[in-house]
């Protein structure tokens, strides 16, 4: 990409050169929002939703185990499916893209983190007080009363909340269901009023999550979309792609800016 593009409001950078407004307006942001999705994570080696359906699962539909009424119809079978992506996930690493954000956090007045993955390597990164928009894999909460239970035996087939004798389900939000108001409020929030919102890793595809970046947009702020893609993503004179995957382009977005901040490396 040609120098003029890279300082050029919009438009589309590679990952050494990054269009100087974003790297001004980072630099200098009071408030940072910041949206991933499973992209982030694909570097970690955590595979999206279709992946995962792979081996004894390829014959399944998404849909057919990540719903409420898919649990009331055999909950021993998703059970077992998040169980599986639950060991999965516990053998996977954060990667560069997290421990950037994790970074960012210590060099902006005020990040807000916002996820709609369900892995916990945010906070394994070292990211604080993350807004999860989906649930996470490592929590179980009660089915019949919605209550969390922090321990649970990791057996083939569900637990009983030891409270009310229910069936223990993951602490996910499944689909057809409500996300957590207060966290979808907090984020929306958060979008608004940011100086710069970073969106990484995410197709645009699953609402309410999906409208934070072009919310954001639409109140003037800066949005820089980290993706490998530029696929269903928005165009506007304030938003920028930075194409690329997350484990390079946020450990490089956060040194141009910061010359002297070490990220480790890959
Ligand atoms: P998605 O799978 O729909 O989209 C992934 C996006 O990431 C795509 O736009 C793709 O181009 C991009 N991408 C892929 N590799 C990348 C990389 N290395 N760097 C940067 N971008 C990359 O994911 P989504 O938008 O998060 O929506 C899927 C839903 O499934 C979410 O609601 C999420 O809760 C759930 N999910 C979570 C996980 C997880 O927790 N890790 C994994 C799979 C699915």
């Amino acid at each position: 990409m040609d120098s003029a593009a890279a300082g050029r409001p919009g438009g589309v950078s590679d990952v050494r050169r990054f269009p100087a407004e974003v790297v001004a307006a980072l630099r200098g942001a009071e408030k940072v929002a910041v949206l991933t999705g499973a992209g982030v994570s694909a570097e970690s080696g955590i595979p999206t939703f279709r992946d995962a359906l792979s081996g004894l699962w390829a014959s399944y539909d998404p849909e057919e185990l990540a719903t409420p009424r898919a649990f009331r119809r055999n909950p021993s079978l998703v059970w077992r499916w998040y169980r599986e992506r639950r060991h999965r996930v516990a053998e996977c690493d954060p990667n560069p893209g997290h421990l950037a954000l994790a970074r960012l956090q210590d060099l902006v007045p005020r990040l807000t983190l916002i996820t709609q993955n369900v892995d916990g390597l945010h906070q394994r990164a070292g990211s604080r007080e993350v807004i999860e928009l989906h649930g996470n894999i490592g929590r179980v909460k009660c089915a019949d009363e919605d209550r969390v239970v922090t321990e649970f035996a990791d057996t083939e087939e569900p637990p009983r909340c030891p409270e009310c004798g229910g069936l223990l389900r993951p602490d996910i939000v499944w689909f057809g269901e409500l996300l957590p108001p207060l966290a979808i409020e907090r984020a929306q929030h958060a979008a608004q009023l940011a100086d710069v919102f970073l969106s990484v890793g995410t197709s645009n595809l699953v609402e309410p999550a999906a409208s934070l970046p072009w919310m954001a947009a639409r109140s003037g702020v800066l949005v820089a979309v980290v993706n490998t893609s530029d696929e269903g993503q928005g165009f506007g004179p304030r938003i920028h792609h930075l194409l690329g995957k997350s484990g390079d382009v946020l450990p490089d977005l956060v040194r141009t800016a910061w010359p002297a901040v070490s990220i480790p490396a890959r």
